[in-house]
Order: C-alpha cells, then sequence, then structure tokens
C-alpha cells in the first residue's frame, strides 16, 4: 500500500500530525521504534500544556490519549526502527527493520535525544549510577544523594522531581547562574532538600558494580573535589539535547544537525515536512511540536489536494 502521509516519529509533533491528516481523510501510517510518546513521556508532571489541568498527568498518559484519538481517526501505528530513507521522488521508501513502507508525503518528527554529561568513565556507568530520565529511574535512589548536572528547565525541572525520592539533590552547573525560567528555578530554591554546585562540571566518574564515586572541577578555580558514596547515588545529565536526525544526513538540508523548515514545515525536498524538536526553531515545548505537526499535517493534505 502507498499511504498518503507516513509520520516517522510518535512524539506530540507526530501524534499531532497523525490526527490532522488523519482527520482530513489522508491514509497516515505513523513509524516508532520505541515508546509512544517521545522525550515528554519521561516527564512526570505536565503543567504548561494550555487546557492541561487534570493533576498527575505525565507525557505518557498524554500523548496515549493524543495517540487514541489519531487512531479514532483511522490513523495506524506501527512498531519498526527505520534504517535508511529516499525521500526523492513522487513515492518515498522507508526502509525499516521489519518491513518497507511507501508513501506520497512523510513527515519527520524524530525529535531530539539526551546529550551525555561527557565525563571521563560515562558510558561504563549508564543504568549503573548514570541516566538521564528522572522518570523512569529516580525511585532507584530512595533515600540515597542524587546529583543532577546541567541549569536548564529540564535539570532543574526534574531535580526538582527527584527530591521525591532522593535524600538531597545536588545540582552541578557550570555557571552560577540558572538558564531555567524563573518558576521554576523558584522551586528549586525554595526547596530544602536542593543545593547547588556552582561554576562546577563533572570531570570522571568511577566505581566498582555502580556508581560510587566522581571528581568534579571547578570551572574558575579548576579545583578538583572528590564525592563519594559506599552505597551509591544518582548521576542525572540533563544538559540539553541532539536532534534525531543521522538517517537524514546528506539528503535534506539542516543546520548544527537540526531539519531546516519554512513556516509551513516544508523542507527542502517537496512532499518531505518536518516537525517538533527535530527541526530548527527557538522553543522546544509540546504545544510548539503539537502546533508544527498540524501545520505539516495541513501541509500534505494541500500537497496531496493540489496533485489530485
Ligand atoms: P537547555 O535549555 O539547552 O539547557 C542545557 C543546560 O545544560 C544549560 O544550563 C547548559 O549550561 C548546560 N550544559 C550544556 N552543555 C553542557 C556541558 N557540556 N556540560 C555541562 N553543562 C552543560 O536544555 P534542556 O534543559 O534539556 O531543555 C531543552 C528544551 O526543552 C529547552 O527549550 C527547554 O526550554 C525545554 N523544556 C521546557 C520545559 C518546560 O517548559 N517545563 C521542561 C524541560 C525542557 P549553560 O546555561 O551554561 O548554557
Amino acid at each position: 500500500m502507498i499511504y498518503d502521509c507516513i509520520i516517522l516519529g510518535a512524539g506530540p509533533a507526530g501524534l499531532s500530525a497523525a490526527l490532522y491528516a488523519a482527520r482530513a481523510g489522508l491514509s497516515v501510517l505513523i513509524l516508532e521504534k520505541g515508546m509512544t510518546g517521545g522525550q515528554i513521556s519521561q516527564t512526570a508532571e505536565i503543567e504548561n500544556y494550555p487546557g492541561q489541568t487534570i493533576e498527575g498527568e505525565s507525557g505518557i498518559t498524554l500523548t496515549e490519549r493524543m495517540l487514541t484519538q489519531a487512531k479514532g481517526f483511522g490513523a495506524e501505528k506501527k512498531r519498526d526502527t527505520v534504517l535508511s530513507v529516499e525521500l526523492h521522488g513522487e513515492i518515498k521508501r522507508i526502509t525499516g527493520k521489519k518491513a518497507q513502507y511507501e508513501a506520497k508525503t512523510v513527515i519527520i518528527a524524530t525529535g531530539a535525544s539526551p546529550k551525555p554529561i561527557g565525563c571521563k568513565n560515562e558510558s561504563e556507568f549508564v543504568g549503573k549510577g548514570i541516566s538521564y530520565c528522572a522518570t523512569c529511574d529516580g525511585a532507584l535512589y530512595r533515600g540515597r544523594d542524587v546529583y543532577v548536572v546541567g541549569g536548564g528547565d529540564s535539570a532543574v525541572e526534574e531535580a526538582v522531581f527527584l527530591t521525591r525520592f532522593a535524600r538531597k539533590v545536588t545540582i552541578i552547573h557550570r555557571r552560577d547562574t540558572l538558564r531555567a525560567v524563573k518558576s521554576i528555578q523558584d522551586k528549586a530554591f525554595s526547596n530544602p532538600k536542593i543545593e547547588f554546585l556552582w561554576d562546577s562540571t563533572v570531570d570522571e566518574v568511577a566505581g566498582d558494580e555502580v556508581l560510587t564515586s566522581m571528581y568534579i572541577v571547578n570551572t574558575k578555580t579548576s579545583e578538583r573535589t572528590h564525592i563519594s558514596a559506599d552505597e551509591g547515588f544518582g548521576l542525572f545529565g540533563f544538559i540539553g539535547l541532539s536532534p534525531n536526525t543521522q538517517l537524514f544526513e546528506g539528503q535534506i538540508r539542516m543546520e548544527d544537525g537540526y531539519i531546516v523548515t519554512d513556516e509551513d514545515m516544508r523542507t527542502d525536498i517537496a512532499g518531505v515536512f518536518s516537525a517538533g524538536d527535530v527541526r530548527k526553531k527557538s522553543l522546544r515545548q509540546v504545544i510548539t511540536a503539537a502546533a508544527d505537526g498540524a501545520v505539516a499535517a495541513m501541509g500534505c493534505f494541500r500537497l496531496l489536494d493540489l496533485r489530485s
């Protein structure tokens, strides 16, 4: 079958695109390699999506409802890992691990992934003390010390969340002021379980089975401090995102690894649109991802309408 529209990625951008495209009468397939929801599925509480006032609404519950809504209009979703894409030409070809797919239009909504902290021995301790997802791994550190690297919205928001489990949460930030918005900062500054290590970065981590020790470097004085705990501790990295665009390198116009679109979400390839965090833009939020998805879907609809 040749779909009218294949959407790569089932985060808020892809799911909103699916809703709008399916509701406009297009045949729609969403391809997703992991769980529904993308990055927002790792967020325990959403409080800035308009109208979202349901207490305890998580990224998972919100995006599950988005999927149900899109499926209600006929969108299909398949779990597959895309290995390669051929985006030029009238018919776009997507090769997955399980099957090949064809479509007249494609919406790239593959999102972005957390950047590694960048300290020595980091990869050895991922899943053994180092994590990039507080919702997934926070409960493992009940009653222990937890360290969070970063000073943006994610780091500070997730640090506040981690105080539910940890004895103490220390935010390690490379400067002496936070990047996070004021409302999020205020929550952290007023939380008695949160401390700050300013002007600091993690240089090296160590341990046996699990992470038990690390060296912190002061970015101003270069002083090196050793932190250790026999029972182990958690180190969470939230230092920004890298776009998931490796599949499209050499085919599509990008800047700094992000896909470049016009305001109608069109890329430089006819029939190929992009939406959400994977796209070059200034504000990466659920609402902007959802808005991008809607615009991209209507772009596909108009293009196919013109061709018919
Ligand atoms: P971000 O805004 O890019 O912040 C990254 C933080 O990590 C910055 O404080 C940065 O320090 C620090 N950093 C970067 N590279 C580093 C390195 N190599 N070593 C140590 N520290 C490093 O990323 P984010 O917090 O993940 O947020 C990503 C996007 O999602 C943003 O647009 C954010 O607004 C959005 N977001 C929104 C919400 C919300 O609205 N509730 C929640 C989460 C995320 P500097 O400050 O010195 O640059």
